[in-house]
């Protein structure tokens, strides 16, 4: 059936439970269930699944949907599973299940109960699956997290770059939709190449955060302070505070605790019980503050985070993007705030060197981007958005006068030379 035949407002309600379809997914899930290859780019909490599950569930046959991660494949089959009285309508298929398990999801397969099967790539290579999945009817092939296939992405898997091959030997003419939230345009057209859909139909939703507040300070070696005072200026908000090592998230913890902030430390140094616990504090507002690693943050959806610091610069704007992007969920203030010194730059170059010079030339361009961010003096908003291929327009664009620059115009040489270096 194509998209004018179904009521895909009435399907939205009946599965999701939903009234309207949000941002651009009505245009994505009508191009899929024509059978067109896809490729939407969303930042992160557009909605992107509903994208694929909402074909996959009124489309002939089973979808194929590959994500790079196990915990995520699994929060998304409970939940499916929990729009449904039928448990075998989403599978997940992976090196973990028993034969037994693996004869039930084949079953379920061969019989269209089941409408999404999660896989990791890595699973997708093995013969007898493969084998399997030929002899049934697939209705298209999702790409989660798509980036994955690239180097330029932020999370690069080289088993990613098998899927084109794979899907291929599937069959002829799947479909195929790529989602992602990575916009560069570097990272996009890799996937569109590595994935052979140069002809796909593109969706792209601004990024634009017009809620955020984006500032940069020179980090100096009162930097700890500089936090304490803002944090203490921000009492009762939540915040999260990201640096570069395990051992600064544990000092800076203990200084703000010490300071008579509620902190927590979160880092993968910490076992799977405290760091547990340290999230779960934080998410039930036991403490106002989790100082972290970049471990922290993968599906954390608290709505109310109000602002993100950055102790220490990150390695790309795509990184740093991503970290802020927790602030504000609720559309609400998210005060989004940089400490920046040269010498940090030089610090990360220097963890790069024994890297693959591929590998190193990439790090290397990333950072560039990252320190031309701090060091500009032009709209910050203007400048990310531009990285991710997007025009703003920095006078009456939504959010235009949300940043440091914007409020407080300086010339190029003062803001260089506020940096220490
Ligand atoms: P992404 O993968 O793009 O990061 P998700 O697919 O995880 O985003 O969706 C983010 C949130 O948006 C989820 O809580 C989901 O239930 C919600 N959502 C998705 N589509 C709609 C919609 N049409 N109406 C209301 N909420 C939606
Ligand atoms: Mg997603």
């Amino acid at each position: 059936m194509s998209s004018v035949e179904i009521d895909l407002h009435k399907k939205l309600k009946q599965y999701f439970g939903f009234n309207q379809f949000k941002g651009l997914q009505e245009g994505v899930v009508k191009s899929i269930v024509d059978n067109h290859n896809t490729f939407v780019i969303m930042p992160t909490g557009g909605g992107k699944s509903l994208c694929y599950q909402l074909p996959a569930l009124v489309e002939e046959g089973t979808a194929i949907v590959v994500s790079p991660l196990i915990a995520l494949m699994k929060n998304q089959v409970d939940a499916l599973r929990g729009l449904s009285s039928n448990d075998g309508i989403a599978h997940v298929l992976n090196s973990s299940l028993t034969k037994n398990e693996i004869k039930t999801v084949m079953h379920d397969i061969r019989e269209g109960t089941t409408k999404l099967l999660y896989v990791a790539p890595e699973s997708l290579t093995k013969e007898e699956y493969i084998e399997f999945l030929r002899s049934v009817k697939i209705s298209f092939v999702a790409i989660d997290e798509a980036h994955c296939i690239s180097e330029w992405g932020h999370d690069f898997r080289p088993e990613y770059r098998n899927l084109k091959t794979i899907i291929k030997r599937l069959g002829g003419d799947i479909p195929i939709i790529a989602l992602t939230a990575t916009a560069t345009p570097k990272v996009q057209e890799d996937i569109l190449k590595n994935l052979g859909i140069t002809d796909a139909n593109t969706f792209k939703a601004s990024f634009n955060r017009p809620n955020l507040f984006y500032e940069v300070r020179p980090k100096t070696k009162n930097v700890d302070a500089d936090i304490i005072r803002f944090v203490k200026q921000n009492s009762g908000k939540s915040g999260i505070i990201y640096c570069l090592s395990r051992k600064r998230v544990e000092e800076l913890a203990q200084t703000l605790q010490v300071n008579g902030i509620s902190a927590v430390p979160y880092h993968a140094g910490l076992d799977a019980k405290t760091r547990a616990r340290h999230q779960d504090m934080f998410l039930m507002e036991d403490v106002d503050v989790v100082v972290a690693t970049i471990a922290f943050g993968m599906g954390i959806d608290k709505p109310d985070v109000r602002f993100v610091i950055h102790h220490d610069i990150p390695k790309s704007i795509e990184s740093y993007y991503q970290e802020t992007g927790r602030a504000g969920r609720d559309g609400g203030e998210g005060h989004c705030l940089a400490f920046y010194a040269y010498k940090d730059i030089e610090k990360l170059e220097k963890f790069m060197a024994g890297k693959p010079v591929a590998e190193q030339e990439i790090g290397h361009a990333l950072l560039q981007e990252m320190v031309a961010y701090a060091e500009t003096s032009m709209s910050r908003r203007k400048f990310i958005l531009h990285y991710f291929g997007e025009e703003f327009d920095e006078v009456n664009g939504d959010g235009a006068d949300m940043d440091d620059n914007v409020r407080n115009p300086k010339k190029k040489h003062e803001a260089k030379d506020d940096v220490v270096k």
